[in-house]
């Protein structure tokens, strides 16, 4: 088996506030989203450097997150969202979400273009099958965009997560194959990469930490996962939420997080393949 190892652009918008209006990703190009980032994480206070990689440093207004799946969605790639989310609760040693059930009738798809999709009263996940509607560039996997109060940039109100469906397939990278047309995406590593932005996160560039689950890029490809958080990573998510009991040690949280994924990659090597 081939691999395909290719890095490739995880794309942040957001709705800065209800009344001044979007600030979009890039549109061609990833150095413009980075930029973005890098300008929130600033203006969030006068010691930027204390918040870097974060863009929401009071994170959401309310908790638990009432979350939501589009109508397309399959249960097993549920499954895989939901393991995206239990790395970042595992990270604070709280539940942050509880999830409403399906968005019934409603797909990614639904929506005249990204943004329409944050006027409903859901927070939600979707399957794009067209992603031009979007406006993002083909190559982006998936995108977040949110909204928050309209006198600070530091809280967040509402989100959902759209998934480019129409360029890439979206599956356990461990056990699932590219296609003629598509390459495979580890939809667990990319859902965990925007449900931190969801969080409040933004991007960290690799030099400043190459393992972070926020670098602004993703390996896509048969075999590829990005999955564990780096310790920056859990470092900055307990930034916002605090941490709770034993999620405090950093360096025990990520083992847990790891005993967690590996019940996972023992039943996908169980097919006797031994590439390393
Ligand atoms: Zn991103």
């Amino acid at each position: 088996m081939s691999y395909v190892i290719s890095k490739y652009l995880i794309c942040v918008a957001s709705l800065i506030s209800l009344f001044s209006g979007f600030i979009a990703c890039g549109a061609d190009n990833y150095q413009a989203d980075l930029k973005e980032d890098i300008v929130l994480t600033a203006q969030a206070g006068s010691d930027s450097n204390d918040y870097y990689g974060i863009h929401a440093r009071e994170g959401w207004i309310n908790l638990p997150i009432p979350m939501n799946f589009g109508e397309n969605i399959p249960e097993k790639n549920r499954e895989q969202l939901k393991k995206a989310i239990q790395t970042w609760e595992l990270s604070v040693g709280r539940s942050l979400f509880s999830f409403e059930g399906t968005h019934a009738g409603v797909t990614g798809d639904s929506f005249p273009d990204l943004y329409s999709s944050l006027s409903d009263d859901f927070n939600s996940q979707y399957f794009d099958f067209n992603w031009d509607k979007t406006g993002k560039n083909k190559a982006v996997l998936g995108t977040t965009i949110w909204s928050t109060p309209f006198n600070t940039t530091n809280k967040i109100v509402t989100a959902d997560i759209r998934y480019n469906l129409q360029e890439y397939l979206m599956g356990d990278a461990l056990v699932d194959y590219s296609s003629e047309s598509k390459i495979i995406v580890d939809l667990q590593s990319l859902a965990t990469h925007e449900f931190g932005h969801l969080l409040g996160l933004a991007h960290v560039t690799e030099d400043v930490d190459e393992y972070s689950l926020m670098n602004p890029s993703l390996f896509i490809g048969e075999g590829l996962t990005t999955r564990i958080p780096s310790e920056g990573d859990v470092r900055r998510i307990q930034q916002i939420y605090g941490c709770i009991g034993d999620s405090c040690d950093i360096e025990a949280t990520i083992e847990k997080i790891k005993e967690m994924h590996e019940s996972d990659l023992d039943k996908d090597s169980g097919d006797g393949s031994n590439d390393s």
